[in-house]
């Protein structure tokens, strides 16, 4: 599959990013635990900028804190039911909201390689209806470069202002064999959120590799129209 250089910032069809001239941006807080350092995320804030060509990540500030927390005492479901993360995520909402901004995403990095209930993965996004979202990412960001851009790419379908939530290519779940799977009515089981190509930027499991994963034209379209760029949010 080719893959577009697309630059966001002209009209995209009638549904496309419209204010010519300007860089569409996402504002990034962050925050890192005091047992982790900010140098393996700024790697991956550098790969983020790569993979969404056209959209300016701007970080607009950065702390380390004390914590106990680790990925472990973390799992999938939402941050309401999150007790421990809830806090952390309030405690960094106000922090920036002390220094004037309010950013689009808060990245929290935290010790561990593995969730709660051994949920996959190495980072999980969090839908929060409203800004900052969350994205809380595990030390497997050190062997896979790619892991921030995914989680920006699902915030971005999360944030879609037409609702238009999915992938453009779905992937297609299959079992341990590789068969396709099939819910209980015979249909084939997707995972919307996630892209059937092993070289996309969605597809579910992180590649290690150096080389960038791809982004096709439908997505880019899609993620042109995250309401994040619309709302220049003022405090
Ligand atoms: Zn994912």
């Amino acid at each position: 599959m080719e893959q577009f250089h697309f630059q966001l910032g002209g009209a995209i069809g009638s549904q496309g990013f419209s204010n010519f001239g300007e860089k569409p941006k996402i504002t990034i807080g962050t925050i890192v635990s005091n047992r982790s350092t900010i140098k393996e995320l700024l790697k991956q804030y550098e790969n983020a900028q790569r993979i969404w060509k056209g959209i300016l990540f701007e970080n607009v500030g950065f702390a380390q804190i004390d914590t106990s927390l680790e990925t472990k005492n973390i799992g999938r479901e939402p941050l309401s039911k999150n007790a421990p993360l809830t806090s952390l995520y309030k405690k960094a909402v106000e922090y920036f909201l002390i220094r004037k901004t309010k950013p689009d995403v808060i990245i929290i990095y935290l010790p561990g390689l593995e969730f709660k209930r051994k949920a996959n993965g190495l980072s999980l996004a969090y839908d929060t209806k409203k800004p900052p979202y969350l994205i809380v990412v595990s030390d497997g960001v050190k062997d896979y470069p790619w892991v921030v851009a995914h989680e920006i790419g699902h915030i971005l379908y999360y944030t879609n202002k037409f609702n238009n939530r999915d992938d453009p290519n779905p992937y297609l779940e299959v079992n341990d064999k590789g068969e396709p799977m099939r819910d209980d009515q015979g249909n084939l089981k997707f995972d919307r959120a996630h892209n059937n190509n092993k070289n996309n930027i969605m597809y579910p499991r992180g590649s290690k590799s150096s080389i960038p994963p791809k982004v096709t034209f439908d997505q880019m379209v899609k993620v042109s129209n995250s309401y994040l760029f619309d709302n220049r949010k003022m405090l």
